[in-house]
């Protein structure tokens, strides 16, 4: 909040500038303004000017519009910060802001370019010219929120005080046993967040997700993020038993569908007007949504047919193989290892199709089943000793979740 009305503060205290500068002389206002620190600089000391990067800019042309200090030119300037402030990193649309002297504007004392939020190079021509590139102090908050959906799961969060980014989060936490398309009122979370700040006020996201509780349809899964090899890039996530949520299949070949024709015995076709079985699952989505193989294995198959146009056939082991079809594009080759996850093609309407879609064909032991009736088996259990382990450490954090619910929800 506070910085918020600094901002407001600043812009305004620029846009008095600028009506200042068309006059002959300019009038000194002779208040007591807050003293506005960032960046290093003491705003109040200089003119500032905020401006983002345009088409065509270029080091050269910023400097040209302003007078350096001394004698240097604006080709050796170019020249000398070249090691430390690479002149192409500089990208359209990046805020940069120009201190200029307060008593001679046209004089350029420094110029510092906004990487992102928490990084930015200064070039300062104060004292002949140093470049440093430097990051804003950053500090982690933990908190638990906990909130019943309203409306969409992003929403929700947003309601919740919490940033809506953490949605995608935890439907990759739950990507195995919650599809989050099918969330519903009455739903509940609750998780423990890391959120980093930017010089202890301002918001940078979500940093990590330390535990979380989703009751879904009256169903409680819960997901703790863990190492079981402390050598591993990303953890893991396990249930309160130590189960892990990873199964050997995705719910299904794209992130976002609707679910357009189920797995039956008889349908009516749409498009060969007869009744005949439907040995698929149909996922409507635009054309060109990239399709995910959901399990690791070879692809078996990859070409054309007039029924099934462009499509893909993926053997995972001797159990289980996929097949998904009518692609507007195949991204693989007969023989190649894909792993789970992997984008394979894209959605179309190749073949006998009406739309665009995906239509997920799945064999166990050479027989078309419905994927979505079965139980399908998921990743190696723990073993023991590191299940007691885990067990101990996530004692606490389950401990925290069961109490935030219980006080907010009487659950
Ligand atoms: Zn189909």
């Amino acid at each position: 909040m506070r910085y918020l009305a600094l901002l407001l503060l600043i812009t305004i205290i620029f846009s008095c500038d600028k009506k200042e500068e068309k006059k002959e002389v300019p009038k000194k206002v002779e208040k007591k303004e807050p003293i506005i620190k960032e960046y290093g600089f003491i705003f109040n000391n200089y003119k500032v000017v905020r401006d983002t990067i345009k088409s065509g800019d270029n080091l050269g042309l910023i400097f040209d519009k302003y007078k350096l200090p001394d004698s240097l030119r604006t080709f050796d300037v170019v020249e000398k910060v070249k090691d430390s402030f690479n002149p192409r990193m500089i990208k359209i649309g990046k805020p940069y802001l120009l201190f200029l002297d307060k008593n001679h504007p046209n004089e350029l004392q420094a110029l510092v370019y906004v990487k992102n939020p928490i990084e930015y190079a200064v070039i300062d021509f104060r004292d002949s010219i140093h470049v440093s590139n430097k990051r804003k102090a950053t500090s982690l908050k933990r908190r638990t929120i906990a909130a019943e959906i309203e409306g969409s799961f992003s929403e929700t969060l947003a309601n919740a005080g919490a940033s809506p980014a953490l949605a995608s989060r935890l439907a990759k936490v739950y990507e195995y046993s919650i599809d989050f398309f099918k969330i519903q009122k009455g739903d509940k979370f609750c998780a423990t967040i890391y959120e980093r700040f930017i010089e202890d006020s301002i918001y940078a996201g979500v940093e990590s997700v330390e535990s979380t509780y989703f009751k879904h349809r009256g169903k409680v899964f819960y997901a703790f993020p863990y190492k079981l090899n402390p050598e591993q890039n990303l953890p893991d996530y396990y249930d309160e038993n130590g189960n892990g949520l990873k199964s050997m299949f995705l719910k299904a070949p794209l992130d976002y569908f609707r679910i357009s024709s189920r797995f039956s015995g008889r349908r009516f076709h749409p498009v060969q007007k007869r009744w005949k079985a439907h040995n698929g699952t149909d996922y409507a989505a635009a054309t060109g949504t990239p399709i995910k193989t959901t399990a690791s294995g070879v692809v078996e198959r990859a070409g054309y047919t007039s029924g099934n146009g462009n499509y893909v056939k993926v053997r995972h082991n001797g159990t289980y193989s996929t097949q998904y079809l009518h692609m507007s594009k195949i991204l693989v080759k007969k023989g190649q290892y894909v792993t789970q996850g992997q984008v394979i093609g894209k959605v179309g309407s190749t073949g006998l199709a009406t739309g665009p879609h995906v239509c997920y064909r799945f064999w166990k032991n050479g027989v078309q089943v419905d994927p979505l009736r079965l139980q399908l088996p998921s990743a190696e259990p723990m073993k023991k000793e590191a299940k007691e382990q885990y067990l101990k450490y996530i004692e606490p954090l389950k401990k925290e979740l069961d109490s935030v619910m219980t006080t907010k929800f009487k659950e």
